[in-house]
Order: structure tokens, then sequence, then C-alpha cells
């Protein structure tokens, strides 16, 4: 006799719990239990819920699963970085894992793939497969939150790892809410980071949406010719759209708006790209953040000296008002920005 496969619960959002335990007869709390016991407890055993009644907590098990992907490989650099892969049943998502005084950042993949083709990324040469659900992304913060253990959990999330966020809106969203709730991991949406690269009507939607993480936009150059040869989506949403959609941000959210730029040797490294780039911040409550380019197999593209990286920091403050030079994690596992099979906005 053929048996029904059971209903994998992982991923479910506490209003879905709820929804599903009502219809069960079940009283509108349990729902919320539930969802404290899969993604604040981290159980994946129904017989583990103790303040669920016993035969309800039997109901479940008969019918339902408690599913969350785990890392196939787990990389470890000497800087302590570690580079984890999932295996999906139709591609790999790389998270990666950086300690910074007592930060622990976890940046995670939205998408397998990405459609958007930038090109100095390579996920943008692998294509687009599809938008990972909420519970996946859920699975990787977890995932290393188990790598970590009990008190030493994840205390920044940062959206640059494999794809385009706001192209996969909606179950990022959806993931936030769930990752900053008392039912979740209660990580503050102002410890999370989404990083996009520049699309203006997501940016305004996600400026309505009432939630207050950060934004980072993978800007690149302020010279609209170097951007559109480098981001393919400049030709549809040029600079002058992202600034307005900057500027709603920072209106909506109270935030500053990070504008991230990966440095290439003869590209987009000059103090004339740095005149620009002041010239197009004007206005805009924000910080920059330099990005040293990290080679990856298969480009030609290489990254600027030190010397230039510092005197193009120097060019930009204090005319802009924040300006950082990024850390590089782990780049010895390929796991810095640019070198995941998988990276990233960055
Ligand atoms: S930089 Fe971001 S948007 Fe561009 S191809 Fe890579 S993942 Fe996609």
């Amino acid at each position: 006799m053929e048996t029904t496969p059971k209903r994998n619960l992982f991923g479910h959002t506490a209003d879905e719990l709820t929804e599903l335990l009502t219809g069960d007869g079940q009283a509108p709390f349990r729902g919320r239990q539930l969802a404290r016991w899969i993604y604040h407890q981290r159980v994946t055993d129904f017989t583990e819920m103790t303040n669920i009644p016993s035969p309800l907590r039997g109901r479940l098990a008969g019918k339902y699963v408690i599913l969350r992907t785990s890392p196939a490989q787990i990389l470890h650099s000497a800087d302590g970085t570690k580079k984890m892969s999932f295996m999906l049943d139709d591609g790999i998502v790389e998270s990666v894992l950086m300690f910074d005084a007592d930060r622990r950042t976890l940046c995670l993949s939205s998408q397998i793939g990405c459609a958007l083709g930038c090109a100095f990324c390579a996920t943008g040469t692998m294509g687009f497969t599809r938008n990972l659900t909420a519970g996946e992304m859920m699975g990787q913060v977890l995932a290393a939150d188990d790598f970590l253990g009990t008190g030493a959990e994840v205390t920044n999330l940062v959206f640059m790892g494999m794809g385009e966020p706001l192209l996969n809106y909606d179950n990022v969203v959806t993931v936030i809410r769930m990752l900053c709730s008392e039912l979740g991991p209660s990580i503050s949406q102002r410890k999370m980071t989404v990083s996009t690269v520049g699309l203006p009507e997501q940016i305004c939607k996600l400026a309505q949406s009432g939630l207050k993480a950060g934004l980072a936009i993978s800007l690149f150059s302020a010279d609209e010719q170097t951007r559109r040869k480098f981001i393919p989506v400049e030709a549809k949403h040029p600079l002058g759209e992202i600034k307005k959609a900057a500027l709603v941000y920072t209106e909506k959210t109270g935030r500053r708006v990070t504008f991230e730029i990966t440095l290439i040797a003869e590209v987009n490294d000059s103090i004339e790209h740095a005149q620009k780039l002041v010239t197009f911040i004007h206005g805009i409550p924000c910080k920059i953040n330099l990005i040293r380019f990290h080679p990856h197999p298969g480009t030609r593209l290489r990254r600027p000296t030190e010397e230039r990286i510092l005197a193009f920091r120097d060019y930009l403050y204090p005319r802009a008002p924040a300006v950082t030079i990024r850390k590089s994690f782990g780049e010895d596992i390929a796991a810095a920005c640019g070198q995941l099979a998988a990276a990233a906005h960055c």
C-alpha cells in the first residue's frame, strides 16, 4: 500500500503553522508554540516539544516532519572563516561565516544562480535556477548556529551570497520577519543587511514594507558607461533612478544606505571615478564600502594595488561622510567576496 509522504513543516511561518493547526481543531496559540520549538529552540523531533500535549505531538509526528538542510561540506580558512556548501536537489548554494571582534556574521544566499550576469561575479556566469524558499534561507542560518553552538550564535546577517535578494522579494521579506521574531533566532533587523545590485522599484517596495534592515547597493561605479559594461541591468535602471530609490529608503527607514564599490584595477579605481562617486552621493545619507576585487578562475580582472585603493579612499574621505575598506575574509578557501562558486554582490 502506498503511503503519503509526510509534509515538511520547516519554512512555514508562525501564521501558516497556526492556520494548519486551527484547521485541525487546535487553539491558535499552538501554532506559535510549534513555531517557537522549530525556529527558536531548533527542535526537529516532535517528542521534545514538552508544552504540546502528547496526543497532539503523536498526531503531528504521524503527518509531518521537520527537515532542514545541513551543509554537505564546511571549509575552514586560516583566518577562521567557514564556508558552508548546501546540496539542494537542483543545485548548490554556499554561505560564509565570518568572525570579527564579537561579531559572527553570516553571508547567506537567496537564489540558486542569478539572472543578472554582472561581469565581476562568478554567480553571473551560472545562469538562474530558482529562488530559495524562506525555509532554505532560514536553514542556512540555523546550520551556522548549530555549528557555532549554544550561546555563540550568528549575530549579524548579510544577504550578499549567491543571487539578487530583491528578485526573491517575498521570500526574503518573509525570512527577515521570521529571523527577527521572538519565535525565531531573534536577530535584530538593525544587524541584517540586504545587498542589491540596485533595483529601484524593489528598493522602494522594501522601504515601504515597514522593515528596518540595512540596505547595501552594489554601485560599482558612478560612471554610467563603466557601470553598464559590468552590470547589464544598469541599462534598465540607470543611476538617476537608483539615487531616487536610495533617498526613499533613507527617508522611510531612517537608515543610511551603504554603497559598495568593488575596486578593479584600471576599471573603476581612478580618482576620476572617485570624483564621480562624490557627485553621485551628494545629498544621500550614506556610507561607502570599498571592496578589494578577489580574482576567481576564468576572469582576467585584477585587484588594484593597495596604494591605489588607499588613494581612492583618501580622495573620498572626507568628501564622503563615511568610507571603509572591507576586510577580506577566507581568501584561502575561496570564500572571500567574488570568489565563491556562488558569489555575490561584492
Ligand atoms: S553581483 Fe549579484 S546581481 Fe550581479 S550577477 Fe552576482 S549575484 Fe547576480
